[in-house]
């Protein structure tokens, strides 16, 4: 039966108000694995979209290991990790994860954005922290720090110099911790937060960093080990966080500390105590893909020519690509209406590139956000540059 609610009205308003702005979602339908071609609403198209950076989602190892996981311990734990959700794999997991990170322990989660809601609202805990954060973080760092008690000041994207300021500032003298949060590959420009800089000038004030890898775990630094790699600082960056739904293939997230650190936060963080853990298979789809990142550099080399090939070819056709230094690559279009118009016309001619706006993006700096991944041959690659080329002309936008 069908119901209908007067009570609910409202919603058919709200929507309303949405389409207006152009900010009503209706996403397409991914009806293959998610793959460099994936067949999306009936049509197959090179996939431009996902954040499946190293392909490893449809990938037989990493099947097999989850797999295998699911014959052995079933399909869900049943629990949260502190009741009796707590299987061997995640152990195995979090052991693994913290030598990747060179880190001495880490601790799971059931997804990038429970991990910063997790560490933020455990450790800014009083009102007289500071929880520092970059303008350009994260959805799921400003929500964190929405459930934190600290009160937060945020400094202008990558700016050192403003961060400066902020810890000297009387509240930052005074606050009982201080904690920098920035992401490390930013999401939407793939730009890198210079964290050598932010590190130097937290410990001059006595603050600790959390980096968001979410976009650089399996991307950038030594066999992918993320931004602390990149810039050499192991064993100087106090809080490792990120995401295993991207080039890990999976879902989950975790944050790579100290020892205590890591048992603290098992004792309090609430996404942690009152949230499932993650299911065995998915715990063994991570731990596969951390031994294919140690053990097999293809997928990490193929991911980071096929970047360069990309990036190349969408400036000779005279893109604006931003600032990107990661397989990130936005294509700027300046207009949410025409980058929507841009996105449709590739779809049909066989490319799938989504559209971003306000509020993802700020106002003027719409486009289509493009990630290539090591899976995308170079056939893929140069027939999406020619679509681009021939649709963004049409639209006048090259
Ligand atoms: C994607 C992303 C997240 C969220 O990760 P999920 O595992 O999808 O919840 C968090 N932080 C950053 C910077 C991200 O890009």
């Amino acid at each position: 039966m069908l119901t209908t609610f007067d009570t609910l009205k409202f919603a058919d308003e709200e929507i309303a108000a949405l389409k207006k702005e152009n900010r009503f979602i209706q996403p397409r339908v991914l009806q293959s694995a998610q793959a460099p071609v994936s067949v999306i609403d009936g049509k197959e198209v090179v996939n431009l979209t996902s954040n499946n950076y190293l392909a490893l989602a449809d990938n037989q190892k990493v099947k097999k290991a989850a797999i295998d996981a699911i014959k052995k311990y079933g399909v869900g734990s049943a629990a949260v990790r502190t009741i009796i959700g707590t299987m061997s794999l995640h152990k195995e997991l979090e052991e693994k994860f913290a030598a990747f990170k060179h880190a001495e322990a880490s601790i799971l989660f059931q997804s990038g954005f429970t991990s910063n809601v997790a560490v933020c609202q455990s450790l800014m805990s009083s009102e007289q922290d500071l929880l520092i954060s970059d303008e350009l973080n994260h959805a799921s760092i400003i929500d964190g720090a929405r459930l934190a008690k600290a009160p937060r000041k945020i400094y202008r994207h990558k700016d050192i110099k403003h961060l400066t300021e902020v810890l000297e500032s009387p509240e930052a003298r005074k606050a009982r911790r201080k904690m920098i949060v920035t992401d490390g590959v930013f999401s939407m420009d793939g730009d890198i937060a210079d964290l050598d800089q932010v590190v130097e000038v937290a410990h001059r004030y006595g603050a600790f960093v959390m980096v968001d890898d979410a976009h650089a775990s399996g991307v950038i630094g030594k066999e992918g080990r993320g931004t602390v790699s990149h810039f050499g600082l192991d064993g100087k960056v106090e809080i490792q966080i990120g995401t295993l739904s991207k080039a890990f293939a999976a879902v989950g997230g975790y944050a790579a500390t100290t020892r205590s650190l890591r048992d603290y936060l098992g004792s309090v963080a609430r996404p942690f105590l009152f949230s499932s853990s993650q299911p065995p298979s998915v715990a063994a789809t991570c731990i596969a893909v951390l031994d294919i990142l140690l053990t097999e550099p293809k997928y990490l080399k193929k991911l980071w020519d096929n970047t360069a090939f990309f990036k190349e070819e969408l400036k000779k056709a005279g893109f604006d690509t931003g600032e990107s230094v990661t397989p990130i690559t936005p294509v700027m279009v300046g207009d949410m209406d025409k980058a929507k118009a841009l996105s449709a016309r590739l779809f049909e001619e066989g490319v799938f590139a989504l559209p971003l706006g306000f509020p993802t993006v700020p106002k003027g700096k719409e486009r289509l956000r493009t990630i290539v991944t090591a899976g995308h041959t170079l056939k893929d690659l140069k027939f999406a540059v020619e679509k681009f080329r021939k649709t963004g002309r049409e639209l006048g936008i090259i």
